[in-house]
């Protein structure tokens, strides 16, 4: 299958221990353009940004994916939240912004051409998993902003 859900699909297949593209992003051997960086976690822009602002926020410590947190991440996860709050102010979004937004392009490129046959996917807030399109192991927010955004996602 073709698209973002063939490559979570292909992605979920292959999951291992070894560190995924996001690690080589925090030690640097890869690039990215990074927003903020502290103890825990790092900010850096989408790749393929699918809105004016894309950023992804993620947490320094290799958790794979929502599925596999406990106990132990609430602090972190909530410091993750107020981090993507504060980089989207930074980033001057002042009318406000999408948290955790999935994309899926072929999803949204068969309601263009058929929008009353396709209904309105129902994207996770964090993609886990195959089911949830998830493409890249390593637990990541996403952020969007600077257009207006639709409801349902889409
Ligand atoms: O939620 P999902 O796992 O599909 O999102 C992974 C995201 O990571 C994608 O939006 C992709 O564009 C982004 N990415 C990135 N830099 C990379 C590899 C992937 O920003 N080097």
């Amino acid at each position: 299958q073709d698209g973002e859900v063939g490559k979570a699909q292909r992605a979920a297949a292959e999951v291992s221990t070894e560190p995924t593209i996001f690690s080589r992003i925090i030690d640097r051997s890869v690039p990215a353009t990074i927003l903020y960086e502290d103890d825990e976690c790092l900010v850096f822009r989408d790749v393929a940004p699918q809105a004016p602002v894309h950023f992804l926020v993620i947490p320094k410590c290799p958790i794979p994916r929502l599925s596999r947190v406990g106990p132990q991440d609430t602090q972190l996860l909530g410091h993750l939240m107020v981090v993507a709050a504060r980089t989207a102010q930074a980033e001057g979004l002042s009318d406000g912004y999408r948290l955790g937004e999935s994309c899926v392009p072929p999803h949204v490129a068969l309601r263009v051409t058929l929008p009353a046959l396709i209904p309105a996917p129902l994207l996770a807030v964090i993609n886990d998993g195959k089911h949830g399109a998830q493409s890249v192991y390593h637990l990541h927010l996403h952020v969007l902003g600077g257009r207006q955004m639709s409801w349902p996602p889409g």
